[in-house]
């Protein structure tokens, strides 16, 4: 069937897990495409043999080019918009779109009716809340998955056989900004902390990115209340240009106010979408219905049932839906408790925003830190957790930027420096932590950093951990 892509010259740039789906899709749909990429190691070889077997121009070891006769770019969307490709691509007036905006554009192409999409960004949150909001949809009895950085791709999703109601899609600040003319059903901004700024330039620029994910919207930008970061969340959605009628809904922890969703009593409740919302309220589900229970985990919940309510999903599903979702490992997971002590595994707090949460969320704390800190500072985080932490073990390249702010801002707190990067670092680093306990503490892996100085990834840190906790309790 043709389309808009057949015969159009079409340069995808970059291999990889966006590139190589992308190129095949506009292949099919008749576009000549050509693919550019940075590196030429040999699994780009590999990638580009597949590629090319199917009859796609690749050009590898030059991702800077603008290829003869280009009339669209696709990007990968980790791709720095200051790139000398894109520099020539706005010289020669040749669009730029990123993943999220082809799936955009090839929506409802083979004729289906496309499922309206729920979306959501924040610095912090995104995954969980997508999954709380999937799990919430299917409880309602729509045909709804999560996608984005998740589980299925968004271009499958769009292109692929399964039929869907809506679509509960994360968004990074990144895919956003490659995003023009992308818009949700309704949109969530979880929270705004300086993250990435290198990519975006400055703050500013990374809000208006997360901004974007307001514009168009038809029925509800939600936003949180108690944030105080500036620009706030709302203040995203007042700048946006939304359809006539939609509405800015806000989630609080406190007690909400007409148009928002907030808590009473141990209650998720809904003051937004019911009848009369200055005098009503409908209780939704209960605090315990969120698992963990932790404040920011909460604030997931309410956002993620804010976007189920104004896709008109009952109050009795948005509690089985939380009811029956489970957070992904390493996400604040319990692991067990060693002499009343409790050992939770939050390697993926990998950033100074993360582990703020992380820390709010328990009483006494020996706190597991340290890693690649990839230009952060320590000295708000550890003002802030100063009073709750029992002690603190240090681990990875980066951990004397958190041992100098613990000297500064609670320089009563006892902290082990673990100057070793072996893998028996992590039992180390447990070990020194229980001799830190009391019983009622809980002992913390929130390491504020990446991981990649020790290991593979935030998932065997993780993993090292909890395999350092059952060796204690062996
Ligand atoms: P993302 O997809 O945005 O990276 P995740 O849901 O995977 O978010 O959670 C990443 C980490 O961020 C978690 O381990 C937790 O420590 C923290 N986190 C989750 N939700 C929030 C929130 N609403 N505010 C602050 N931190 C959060």
């Amino acid at each position: 069937m043709p389309s808009e892509f057949t015969g159009k010259h079409v340069t995808v740039a970059g291999l990889g897990v966006s590139g190589v789906p992308a190129a095949k899709v506009l292949h099919g749909l008749g576009a000549h495409v050509t693919v550019v990429n940075d590196g030429d190691d040999e699994r780009a070889r590999a990638q580009a043999a597949e590629l090319e077997a199917l009859g796609v121009t690749v050009r590898l070891g030059d991702g800077d080019t603008l290829p003869e006769g280009t009339e669209l770019i696709v990007t990968a969307p980790g791709w720095k918009p200051t790139k000398p490709l894109f520099t020539a691509a706005g010289q020669a007036g040749v669009p730029v779109w990123g993943d999220v905006e082809l799936a955009w554009r090839l929506r409802g192409l083979d004729g289906r009716k496309p499922a309206p999409w729920l979306a959501v960004t924040g610095t912090n949150g995104k995954t969980t809340t997508v999954q709380m909001l999937a799990s919430i949809l299917k409880a309602a009895g729509l045909r709804t998955a999560a996608v984005g950085n998740i589980g299925v791709s968004l271009l499958d999703a769009v292109t692929g056989e399964e039929e869907y109601d809506v679509l509960a899609v994360e968004l990074s600040s990144y895919q956003l900004h490659w995003a023009p003319s992308l818009r949700a059903h309704s949109a969530a901004v979880l929270n705004l902390a300086p993250d990435h700024l290198d990519w975006h330039g400055s703050m500013e620029a990374y809000a208006a990115d997360k901004g974007r994910i307001y514009e168009g919207n038809q029925v509800a930008c939600v936003y949180n209340v108690d944030a105080t970061d500036k620009p706030s969340t709302e203040d995203l959605v007042r700048a946006a240009d939304v359809e006539e009628g939609c509405r800015a809904i806000g989630f609080t922890l406190g007690t909400p106010g007409p148009s928002q969703l907030g808590v009473v009593e141990g209650l998720l409740v809904d003051r937004a979408f019911v009848e009369d919302r200055q005098k009503n309220a409908q209780e939704l589900a209960e605090v315990s219905d969120v698992d963990p229970p932790a404040p920011h985990n909460i604030a997931n919940a309410l956002a993620a049932a804010g976007l189920a309510r104004a896709f008109g999903v009952s109050a009795a599903a948005v509690r089985d839906g939380l009811r029956a979702f489970t957070p992904d490992a390493h996400r604040i997971a319990h692991v067990a408790d060693v002499d009343g002590v409790a050992y939770v595994d939050d390697s993926k707090a990998t950033n100074t925003h993360a582990t703020e949460a992380s820390l709010a969320a328990y009483e006494s704390i020996v706190w597991i830190a340290g890693g690649l800190a990839k230009g952060a500072t320590f000295d708000e985080l550890v003002t802030g957790a100063a009073k709750r932490l029992r002690g603190a073990v240090l681990i990875g390249a980066d951990r004397a930027l958190i041992r100098e702010a613990l000297a500064r801002h609670a320089p009563e707190v006892p902290v082990v420096d673990l100057d070793r990067t072996d893998t028996g670092a992590m039992l180390q680093a447990v070990q020194e932590a229980r001799r830190l306990a009391r019983p009622g503490d809980t002992v913390l892996l929130a390491p504020a950093c990446a991981s990649m100085d020790m290991f593979t990834n935030y998932n065997q840190r993780g993993d090292a951990f909890a395999q350092a906790v059952r060796e204690l309790g062996a």
